[in-house]
């Protein structure tokens, strides 16, 4: 008795609050474009091609320990290429300190409680705004946060003199969290001329780099594109830190497979890292579950399934930029006076509309259609057969 008396109810995650909101409606109407995951055109879930067939080469191997070590090597093996390049050096010469993870928040969580033990004075400086479990994630692990200018709302893109200039007045060798490509929730991504300049002023300053890369290939449809930005710091030889996630790209969300890397000065070096690492994730959930893993290492290890997988990242990325393209013609026709080229400028699967929390609040209540109050739109949630509704809906509020 008593024992747990002064416990509160936790303040709701903006974005379950959200999906609640939009089950507890029975308007036939109703649109989430909450939540950021894949849907196919009438909204439903999609398991892609390559994870099917990866299911059924899998199919009845043995998930035993035995199998589980050297899998989830190859697994992190094919991962580093994939965001360092497959001809790079760090791979080459063994330089990157891997480990599975429990997809891209995992992988934060762990890198964010290796920043703490390793410089446990430090701040993590994350863009503003920037994905919300950003702040729980590092504040759990102790690492005071600071942020650094990011989106500017008037022109609803990249506040690039402003970013660049508290990249300069930061402390000397300050941590900094990027989003690499498709940033979330705004859509908007500095440019690869950008990305040089700021790489610059990290030389200058001596700053260290995470890039949490949740969207691999859904900015840009290609894969090594959207590790540009990662590939420019990587030329200039900085050592970087990496989440990566294959929840959005495989469609894994579920399975929980990611991976962090890290990369060192020697193989020496990445050995000592990735045994630390291997260390705190003992700790704290001895290690992943073995599924999705083998799926992963499956489709990047067979060519074939790879270059499906490639093919039908493409696809979504696609189709994505369609739904943004059809979104903006829809408010143009409807002879909006606003700008819209917003919609088609920025990247991914988030589209940063601009509306105010109020307008948020009269397309709920008046028009079934739920988002999160910062006004950020899933695509993902715009189907054919809603984008009319969804249309007309923001030019009513937005007249
Ligand atoms: N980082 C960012 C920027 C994200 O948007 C997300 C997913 N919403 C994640 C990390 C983590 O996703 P997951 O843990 O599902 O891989």
């Amino acid at each position: 008795v008593g024992w747990w008396d002064h416990v509160a109810p936790a303040a709701k995650d903006p974005i379950n609050g959200v999906t609640e909101a939009f089950l507890a409606d029975p308007s036939p109407f109703k649109i989430n474009l909450g939540v950021g995951a894949y849907r196919d055109d009438k909204g439903r879930p999609v398991v892609l091609q390559c994870v099917r067939e990866a299911e059924a080469k899998i199919a009845g191997s043995e998930f035993l320990e035995s199998i589980s070590a050297s899998v989830s090597t190859k697994m992190v093996e094919e991962s580093v290429k994939l965001v360092y390049g497959k001809d790079s050096d760090v791979v080459k010469e063994g330089r990157s300190a891997g480990v599975q993870a429990l997809s891209g928040t995992g992988a934060c969580r762990l890198f964010a409680e290796f920043q703490r033990r390793f410089h446990p004075e430090s701040h993590i400086y994350f863009p503003d705004p920037t994905w919300s479990n950003h702040h729980n994630i590092w504040r759990d692990a102790q690492i005071p946060e600071r942020t650094y200018h990011y989106y500017d709302p008037d022109s609803k893109s990249l506040d690039f003199a402003a970013l660049m200039d508290d990249i300069k007045n930061a402390p000397d060798s300050s941590f900094f969290l990027f989003h690499p490509s498709a940033h979330n929730p705004t859509g908007v991504d500095p440019t690869e001329e950008q990305w040089r300049e700021i790489s610059y002023q990290f030389k200058v300053k001596g700053h260290f780099p995470f890039f949490d890369m949740a969207y691999q290939g859904f900015a840009s449809g290609d894969l090594d594109k959207d590790a540009q930005a990662i590939r420019i710091f990587l030329e200039d030889e900085h050592l970087i830190g990496c989440a990566q996630s294959y929840a959005k790209s495989m469609g894994l969300y579920g399975h929980r497979v990611g991976c962090l890397s890290i990369l060192c000065v020697d193989s020496k070096q990445a050995a000592a890292i990735r045994s630390q690492i291997q260390q705190i994730a003992r700790a704290m959930y001895g290690s992943p579950p073995v599924h999705g893993i083998l799926l992963v290492e499956t489709i990047l290890s067979d060519p074939n399934l790879k270059s499906l997988w490639i093919d039908e990242v493409k696809i979504m990325a696609d189709r994505i930029q369609r739904k943004r393209t059809t979104l903006r013609q829809n408010l143009e026709k409807l002879g909006s006076s606003l700008n819209w080229e917003h919609i088609t400028n920025q990247l991914g699967m988030f589209c940063f509309s601009g509306l105010t929390p109020y307008q948020v609040d009269r397309l709920a209540k008046e028009f079934h259609i739920y988002m999160t109050q910062d006004g950020r739109i899933s695509m993902a949630g715009v189907t054919t057969g809603n984008v009319n509704y969804l249309a007309n809906a923001i030019h009513e509020v937005t007249r």
